[in-house]
């Protein structure tokens, strides 16, 4: 972490759990288990239809309330989707884009990672956007060609303002719910290449202040030693959110003096 420079983000993913009528109960956990002095911001990205409930409960527990995916399009008849503007409307801050489980089981590609990178950002809304290789690829020594490829056509298009609303999430497939953490070398170090890769489409000063957190099996345990890394900016957590005594206990590991 580098406070100095950036913002540091605990962003728990509740995929598809957690009911509505569980957030208060969650919401009020948290208010007792977190300390009002933070030195990070807590995010939750919740199902769409917990986002209302999230925004009035969570709000109280000083955590933002960010979707897991957005539609590409502005509005139309594109049945069953949610578009950014609905979000904003709402009070939505964050949103979840190229999760890995999104790219494997709803067919999205680069390109539509990129297309809702930008309508979100035209919006105003932070995107968060996932990005992690294979254990094949990793195995084949690909894990920086393909990181690189992601990340420059998830940001294609983007310009100078728009980056600094961007956060990025390195997710290695390999270790996502798999409890596979890769150790904090590993991460820190495709962190770092990240950061290089956006400064060199951004400058120096622009990839200094660009949050890139890491998500993939991070849990109260590990958090701390993964958050000591300097180019890893905070975490994005999936089992872990759902649990408040651990998820608090990330977000503490965030606090660490
Ligand atoms: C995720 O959902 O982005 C994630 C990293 O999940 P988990 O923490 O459960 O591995």
């Amino acid at each position: 972490m580098n406070r100095k420079y950036r913002r540091i983000i605990i962003a728990g993913n509740y995929k598809m759990n957690m009911l509505p009528g569980e957030i208060r109960a969650y919401a009020e956990s948290m208010k007792t288990l977190v300390p009002r002095a933070r030195w990070c911001e807590t995010v939750i990205c919740a199902p769409f239809v917990d986002l209302t409930a999230g925004l009035k409960y969570l709000k109280e527990a000083r955590i933002s309330v960010g979707a897991q995916n957005m539609s590409e399009y502005p509005r139309g008849a594109y049945t069953g989707e949610v578009s950014g503007e609905m979000l904003r409307d709402l009070g939505v801050k964050y949103v979840i884009i190229g999760h890995s489980e999104r790219r494997q089981y709803f067919n999205e590609t680069d390109l539509t990672v990129n297309e809702k990178v930008r309508a979100a950002l035209d919006l105003g809304l932070h995107p968060i956007v996932c990005v992690g290789e294979s254990e094949k690829q990793r195995e084949l020594g690909l894990t920086e060609a393909h990181i690189n490829y992601q990340v420059r056509a998830a940001l294609s298009g983007v310009n100078e303002e728009q980056i600094r609303k961007v956060v990025i999430a390195y997710e290695p497939i390999w270790a996502i719910g798999t409890g596979n953490t890769a150790t904090a070398e590993q991460a820190g170090e495709v962190n770092r290449y990240i950061r290089s890769i956006i400064r060199s489409i951004y400058g120096a000063r622009l990839a200094r202040a660009t949050s890139i957190l890491y998500g993939g099996s991070m849990n109260e345990k590990n958090a701390f030693e993964l958050l000591a890394q300097p180019d890893i900016d905070g975490g994005l957590i999936g089992g872990a959110s759902l649990v408040p005594e651990k998820f608090a206990k990330i977000i503490m590991a965030a606090n660490q003096e």
